[in-house]
Parts: C-alpha cells; sequence; structure tokens
C-alpha cells in the first residue's frame, strides 16, 4: 500500500491519481471482501492488544469530498472491533462556543488516550479546508495553519500517538451517482441536503485545497495515504491493510500477568 503514501514535502496532483485504481490486487471484489474479513479479525485482536497493554495510542483522520465514504468506512473496517476501545469523533461546523476558541481546541480534546484508538470524520483539516474554500478566514490566518497543524501532530505522534490519515479519493462522476443515488433512494434520501449541490460547484477549489493539505502536512509521523474510493471494497482494503500493518509495527505485548498465579485455583 506503499503507492498510496504521500512522502513529505510534495506537490500533489489528484488529477493523476486514478479514484478507480485497484493497484496490484488481481481477485476483483470478491476476493477483495474475504481479505477485507480477515483483516478485520486481525484488527479486533490487535486493538484488544492496544487496550491491554495500554501503551500506544491511536488515531485515524478522515477526511473525503462529500459522499467520499467515510462513514461505510467506519462502518466496515471497524466492524466487529470492541466498541469498548474504539471511538469515533465527528467534526461538524464549530458551535459558538467553539468559534470562541482556536480552532484545535475542539480537536485536542478527542485526541485518544492510551490504549485508545480515535477515528476522526472530518478533522482540524477542515480548518484549511472548508474555511479556505469558503474564506472564513483570511488567507494569512489559513495559510499559517499547515505548520500549526504539523506541529499539533508532532505534539501528539512525541506523546506516543500513532497517527494515520486517509484521504477518500472518488471523482466528481463518481459523487454526481451517488448524490442521484441519495435521491432515488427513500431510505438514503434523509442524507441528502441541497447545500450538497452548492458544495459540488466548488469542487476545483476543494481539489486545490486538498493538495496542499497532502503536499504540506504528510510526515512521517503523520503520513496521509490517497486512497482510491471510487470503488467501496478497494478502499476498505487499502484503509484495512495500512491499519494493521501499522499496529502490528508497534509490537505489542500483553502486560505480564500477577507473579505465583501458577497453582492459584478459583473456588
Ligand atoms: P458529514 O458530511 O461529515 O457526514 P455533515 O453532513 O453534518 O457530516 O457535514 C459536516 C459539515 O461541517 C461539513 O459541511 C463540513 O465542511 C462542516 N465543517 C466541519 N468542520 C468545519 C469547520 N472547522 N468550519 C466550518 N465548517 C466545518
Amino acid at each position: 500500500m506503499k503507492q498510496y503514501l504521500v512522502k513529505p514535502d510534495t506537490k500533489v496532483n489528484l488529477a493523476k491519481v486514478d479514484p478507480d485504481d485497484t493497484g496490484d490486487f488481481k481477485g476483483g471484489k470478491e476476493k477483495g471482501l474475504t481479505e477485507i474479513e480477515k483483516l478485520n479479525s486481525k484488527l479486533e485482536s490487535l486493538q484488544e492488544l492496544l487496550f491491554a497493554e495500554h501503551k500506544h495510542k491511536v488515531l485515524i483522520v478522515l477526511q473525503a469530498m462529500d459522499t467520499g465514504g467515510k462513514d461505510g468506512a467506519i462502518r466496515r473496517v471497524f466492524d466487529g472491533v470492541n466498541p469498548a476501545g474504539v471511538r469515533v469523533a465527528s467534526f461538524k461546523a464549530p458551535t459558538p462556543e467553539e468559534l470562541d476558541h482556536d480552532y484545535l481546541w475542539r480537536i485536542h480534546r478527542q485526541a485518544p488516550g492510551k490504549g485508545e484508538m480515535v477515528i476522526f470524520n472530518r478533522s482540524h483539516y477542515e480548518d484549511v479546508l472548508v474555511v479556505r474554500v469558503h474564506n472564513l478566514v483570511p488567507p494569512e490566518v489559513w495559510k499559517k495553519r499547515f505548520d500549526q497543524i504539523n506541529e499539533f501532530e508532532r505534539i501528539l505522534a512525541e506523546s506516543g500517538t500513532t497517527i494515520l490519515k486517509f484521504y477518500l479519493h472518488i471523482d466528481r462522476d463518481e459523487q454526481k451517482e451517488r448524490l442521484q443515488a441519495r435521491l432515488d433512494d427513500p431510505t438514503k434520501r434523509w442524507k441528502f441536503r441541497l447545500g450538497d449541490l452548492e458544495e459540488r460547484k466548488l469542487w476545483d477549489d476543494y481539489m486545490k485545497a486538498y493538495e496542499d493539505v497532502l503536499g504540506k502536512t504528510s510526515a512521517d509521523y503523520a503520513p496521509w495515504y490517497i486512497v482510491p474510493a471510487n470503488r467501496k471494497w478497494y478502499r476498505d482494503l487499502v484503509i484495512s491493510s495500512v491499519l494493521v500493518e501499522t499496529l502490528e509495527g508497534l509490537k505489542m505485548k500483553y502486560p505480564a500477568p500477577e507473579e505465583n498465579l501458577d497453582g492459584v485455583v478459583v473456588e
């Protein structure tokens, strides 16, 4: 999955990344789903180990355009993982109280503690995406945020947080289909907002903003992955693979049991 990793300080051109890509994976959807299931049961055990060891903290950041599949990815990748150890933090437009503080205030308090895995469904990156595209603050304000975010994430990383960031990459045609599907399906219609059509008109501005985010804020300690996401199964396969591989790399261990347990009888 290394091909989707963004190297630090690069110029990203999203038009050159194929959202339909399925990499070297030969099996197609059916085999993909089987593979995801296998990764899923590994993730279940790794999460238990993370909780038991109570040492590492894991932060997963998900960003995407509307209909990009953040919710679906969370559902599939974390299916069956013990909800006691995994938390989703969703970031909507800031409340008046949140706006009274700096933009990282609401983010930092949701960061994972020891043994915990937290998924950010949107994140502090909105403060250089939607905020930039809609001119919610002047350029001299949001431009400083790339460095600020890098430093913020460095603090988290140096305090024991493993950070993984995924941009789910769909194209404009795929978004059209997904929006239309929401309109057509009575069980999905509630997700459709007229405002989504206004955002869709700003697609190119968003792509430019995402390219800057990906190029300026991918770091060894907090890498971005550009995930081809037109095919949902491949999207989930990429995220699951990166996550499992990264957690395995932590070489976690169950804590040593109390001494002198041999011969103990539970009556
Ligand atoms: P989602 O699309 O993630 O499922 P919503 O439909 O409720 O959830 O959208 C959340 C909205 O909140 C998005 O339009 C997003 O751009 C907006 N938002 C998130 N963070 C900020 C922010 N810091 N400033 C302004 N808007 C934000």
